[in-house]
């Protein structure tokens, strides 16, 4: 790499760099500059395959090597892969705010498609969202026995982090 006099490197800092888990299962995208902090931090560092970028970045007080791709060292990768728990959070966001049965975005509890009643089990595959009227119809019934239908099959979302490594290794293989 040509040496930059200058201490001010905007091109650079517009670069992104994909983290890695300590086990190399690649996590996410970010920005340069948090990479930066992660790696003068001691929480990550540089990584080098065949085909990795190197950018060196200058301050007044250091010169860094950091590589586009870089390993986290210190944070539990587990976290990263887990299925979050099944709390009423959750289970909107997989649910994209909307009742099951009739797509309202109003007043949103949750079901039980097999009621707890009749043994159905608080997990993803048996909770979802329903708007209080919905809930109130159904009660403890099957949606069958009630004359409702799900609009979706409930089942455990698929991590953010999970549907970037596909993305990544995906987009890895078609570039070579
Ligand atoms: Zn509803």
């Amino acid at each position: 790499m040509p040496t930059q006099p200058e201490t001010q490197q905007p091109h650079i800092l517009q670069n992104s760099v994909v983290v890695f888990s300590r086990n190399y299962l690649p996590l996410t995208r970010i920005n340069i500059k948090r990479a930066i902090v992660l790696l003068v931090t001691g929480q990550a560092e540089s990584l080098h395959f065949g085909t990795s970028k190197q950018w060196e970045v200058r301050s007044p007080s250091i010169i860094l090597q950091v590589s586009e791709h870089i390993s986290l060292t210190t944070a539990n990768p587990q976290r990263h892969w887990q299925v979050p728990p099944v709390n009423r959070r959750e289970v909107l966001k997989r649910d994209k705010h909307t009742c099951q049965y009739c797509g309202s975005s109003k007043r949103l509890t949750l079901d039980h498609v097999i009621p707890r009643c009749q043994g159905g089990q608080h997990r993803w595959d048996n909770v979802v969202t329903a708007c209080e009227r919905c809930n109130q119809i159904k009660g403890d019934r099957l949606p069958h026995e009630a004359g409702m239908i799900l609009k979706n099959q409930p089942k455990a979302p698929i991590h953010p982090a999970v549907i970037f490594a596909e993305q990544f290794w995906n987009a890895q293989q078609t570039s070579e």
